[in-house]
């Protein structure tokens, strides 16, 4: 059997009609950049998240580059954030002229809400929680520094579409939610893509500007901005992909928690923990297990692809090194390091591919390798 990590062509399958019609659409049209497409899908994915506002933007980095630099954060300041996740995270904050502060996770690999107010200075501007694979960060936590310290909250939802904390949608809970549309993303269009959520008019209304050269109008430009905007294919293709994306996170749940009862009496791997009152989309199914490097080679052999999220934790990055952060700093991170796998997860996985990948990491610690 042949397992891919993600299967993007069983999803385009299953919707290959209206997915092809919705494309030769936007060619039929050649309307390619604005226009309905991009306002139908800005429209329902606002109402999806129950928000005032969606602002498209070109990519999920981009998406939180404008959020941090139209809330004004900039040189001097600081935003914490935490200290596994993919680069776009802290490359922003960088960006904007500010200085990235990392945090140590938690046992459910999300910022550790007990190390943030320790972090805290008076420079701190915002944190940046991530919801790593899918998982929600402890949000309440999170608010409560906020609240206390006046700083603003972005959150980070590349990984996190439709999960939720104590019911409430992540992205909803801070001033704005950014998320990526990367093809492998729980909603992935066929290129680069990414959006804002908020509730926050004067926030939204920037953003719009900035993404688009600074221009709400054409040929009105009230500030200098930037060229990032979700271009009308990529749109349609997110639209087609929108109405089934509840069904596609029910099905990686469903995936994770078939995997967890397959998996659970294997004492070399540690599963991962679902925190209380959330709903875990699981863009990610992340385990912890024994002999890491071993067990990658024996599942490549046997056609199963995985990966690894992330090899190494940003403050350890050579791009990161000006910092001066040393390894005992994130003791968490660092014992997780040479321990996180991730598994094949997408919603066309089957229960037959499920049963195949844990009968192969039985044999491989039966083995005793
Ligand atoms: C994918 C990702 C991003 C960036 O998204 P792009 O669309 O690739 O720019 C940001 N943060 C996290 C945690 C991600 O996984």
């Amino acid at each position: 059997m042949n397992i891919s990590f993600v299967d993007l062509k069983a999803q385009y399958l299953s919707i290959k009609p209206e997915m092809d019609a919705a494309i030769f659409k936007v060619l039929d049209n050649t309307s390619f950049i604005g226009g309905e497409p991009v306002a139908s899908f800005e429209k329902h994915f606002a109402e999806l998240y129950g928000v005032k506002h969606c602002i498209s933007v070109a990519n999920g980095t981009d998406a939180i580059y404008i959020t941090l630099k139209m809330l004004g954060i900039g040189t001097g300041d600081e935003v914490i954030t935490v200290a596994n996740s993919w680069i776009s995270t802290s490359e922003t904050i960088t960006q904007v002229g500010a200085k990235p502060v990392f945090v140590d996770v938690d046992e459910y690999f999300t910022i550790d809400v007990n190390i943030i107010e320790r972090s805290i200075t008076k420079n701190t501007k915002a944190i940046i929680p991530v919801h790593l694979y899918g998982q929600s960060c402890d949000m309440g936590a999170i608010l409560a520094l906020a609240d206390k310290y006046n700083l603003h909250v972005i959150e980070d939802c590349a990984q996190s579409h439709f999960s939720e904390f104590e019911g409430k949608r992540a992205g909803t809970m801070g001033i704005a939610g950014t998320f990526s549309f990367f093809p492998g993303k729980n909603l992935g269009a066929y290129g680069d893509a990414g959006a804002i959520i908020t509730n926050d008019d004067e926030l939204a209304k920037k953003c719009k500007m900035y993404a688009n050269h600074g221009a709400l109008k054409k040929h009105e430009h009230q500030i200098e901005g930037i060229n990032s905007r979700l271009d009308a294919l990529q749109a349609a293709i997110l639209s087609v992909k929108l109405p089934n994306i509840i069904s596609w996170t029910n099905s990686r749940i469903k995936n994770a928690h078939y995997y967890m009862e397959k998996l659970q009496d294997i004492s070399d791997i540690e599963l991962p923990l679902i925190r209380n009152n959330t709903l875990h989309s699981f863009h990610l199914f992340v385990i912890k297990v024994k002999k890491r490097q071993r067990l990658i080679e024996f599942l490549t052999e046997n056609g199963i692809a995985t990966a690894i999220h992330y090899p190494t934790p940003l403050p350890f990055m050579d791009a990161y090194t000006y910092l001066g952060y040393k390894e005992i700093d994130f003791p968490l991170v660092k014992s997780n390091q040479p321990e996180i796998l991730s598994l094949p997860m997408f919603p066309e996985l089957t229960d037959l591919q499920i049963d195949y990948i844990a009968a192969k990491i039985k044999e491989f610690y039966a083995i005793g390798w």
